[in-house]
């Protein structure tokens, strides 16, 4: 099967009948069959995935076929597809069958995509390197001895190696963009409240979005069109009308960039990466857009803001796994006290019992103000400098993250190493606004390099525009 590196080329081929809905399925289901070390895929669903194509093949043959017809999706294990298993990536949940179909998923089926499989992701969505999986960890297809980045690391390992065509994610505070840098595809995550986050198993609610991984910009600007508007289900998502992205991907003539000072400066960043951001900004300078040096004085509090923030969130959210309505049960309870305490600490992995008592003691009555109210307020101020920034600049560019892909191990025996990963993502998620991680260089050793663009609130638009101007530095890599 030939390489398709966007769905319009794959499109074309569709409507010539050189290849077809089934064929793209039965190649991806080879491919994940040959590739089940990189233990992207928890599971795998090839026979709802060969009759859903079938029809699609029928619908294209009768020129009544969707947005997505053609397109094979692989969904993160946090969102619910009614009939099929659903874990987030924890013991907890084991044998939970979803009941319903998460918005954002149903929109991509009724949209004629294929839904072929979920994937592997770090336990509920904590964690940065896909170590934090009760089903093992997620290898890196470019070197298996490194990390995908996490939480999202099934889904980008997934476009990665070929294994379906685009994958569905979600970012609270980098899980889009962190592994789609490490593995050398594009991850956007949308404006806070633009996607529906009915049917997605909480993290930390005031912080999580739905994102694609995809191929190409065009691609994440179609499924992001399909996925994204007005939900009954969900009060908090916006009602702002949804532009068609993909339609309107032509760049908006020369632009004013911030790009954060800090990134190029600071020790704790990689040369490679720095080196890909300031080719970056010379290519963009040589274009004869204007490039400035921005700083963010509160990047320092960032991710004690972060922290604090999504352990409250998921310490509340983690409730309801309890061991009386879903999932695993503790053999060795013997009364309701020892039922909870025995469920929760045998059904869920370290790092998130840790978060959740963290977030215990930030909510308790004598540190509540001390540690939740200060970091709300904090959020505030970090909202309010990003602001004032982008009535300065349209983008803000910097990169993904300080590092390439780590080896498996490197960090997971220093949390505060871990956490350091997120220093660039999770701006946005504090902020609520729109980024996306395009891969625009290589280290040495040829491991992919993640830069940044962020963009206002609600400004995917210009944001995707941009970022197709962008792409193209390098090729979109398939591996064996
Ligand atoms: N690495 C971050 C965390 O562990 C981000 C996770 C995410 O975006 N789901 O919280």
């Amino acid at each position: 099967m030939k390489y398709y590196s966007s769905f319009r080329s794959l499109q074309q081929d569709l409507r010539q009948g050189t290849t077809s809905c089934l064929a793209m399925v039965d190649y991806y289901l080879n491919r994940i069959e040959n590739h089940t070390h990189l233990n992207a895929f928890l599971d795998v669903y090839a026979d709802d995935a060969r009759t859903q194509a079938s029809r699609v093949d029928a619908k294209l043959a009768a020129g009544t076929a969707g947005k997505l017809a053609g397109m094979v999706i692989g969904i993160k294990d946090l969102l619910c597809y009614a009939d099929h298993g659903v874990q987030g990536g924890s013991k907890i949940l084991n044998g939970f069958v979803s009941q319903f179909t998460a918005t954002a998923v149903q929109r991509l089926l009724d949209a004629d995509a294929v839904i072929i499989g979920r994937q592997n992701c770090d336990e509920f969505g904590m964690g940065s390197s896909n170590e934090n999986s009760a089903f093992g960890p997620v290898r890196n297809a470019f070197d298996e001895s490194r990390v995908p980045g996490g939480s999202s690391g099934g889904s980008a390992v997934a476009v990665q190696a070929d294994l379906c065509f685009a994958s569905i994610g979600t970012d609270t505070g980098g899980s889009v963009r962190q592994p789609a840098a490490f593995c050398g595809v594009v991850g956007l995550k949308p404006t806070y409240s633009r996607v529906s986050r009915w049917g997605l198993l909480a993290y930390a609610s005031s912080f999580d979005t739905i994102g694609p991984i995809t191929r190409c910009v065009e691609d994440a600007a179609l499924i992001l069109e399909v996925m994204a508007g007005a939900d009954e289900q969900d009060s908090t998502v916006s009602q702002t009308p949804v532009p068609a992205y993909s339609e309107k991907l032509t760049s908006g003539g020369l632009r004013k960039i911030g790009y954060f000072r800090e990134s190029i400066d600071s020790e704790g960043v990689d040369e490679s990466v720095k080196a890909v951001l300031r080719q970056t900004i010379e290519r963009l300078q040589a274009e004869g857009h204007t490039l400035v040096p921005i700083d963010f004085p509160l990047a320092h509090y960032y991710l004690p803001t972060y922290y604090i923030l999504t352990t409250a969130e998921v310490s509340s959210n983690l409730s309801r796994y309890d061991g009386v309505r879903y999932g695993y049960r503790s053999p060795q309870a013997v009364d309701l006290d020892s039922l909870y305490r025995l469920s929760r600490t045998e059904g869920l992995g370290s790092e998130a019992r840790k978060r959740i008592l963290l977030g215990t003691f930030v909510l308790s009555a004598n540190y509540y103000d001390a540690y939740y109210t200060k970091a709300q307020r904090v959020r505030r101020l970090i909202k309010e400098e990003i602001e004032r920034h982008f009535q300065e600049v349209d983008f803000i560019l910097y990169p993904t993250t300080p590092s390439v892909a780590f080896p498996l191990g490197e960090k997971s025996s220093d949390p505060l190493k871990e956490f350091l990963a997120d220093i660039f993502t999770v701006q946005a998620n504090l902020t609520g606004t729109p980024a996306i991680s395009l891969p625009l260089g290589k280290d040495r050793q040829g491991l992919p390099v993640g830069i940044q663009v962020i963009a206002p609130a609600f400004g995917e638009e210009q944001l995707l525009a941009f970022a197709k101007s962008l792409e193209g530095i390098t090729e979109p890599q398939l591996t064996m």
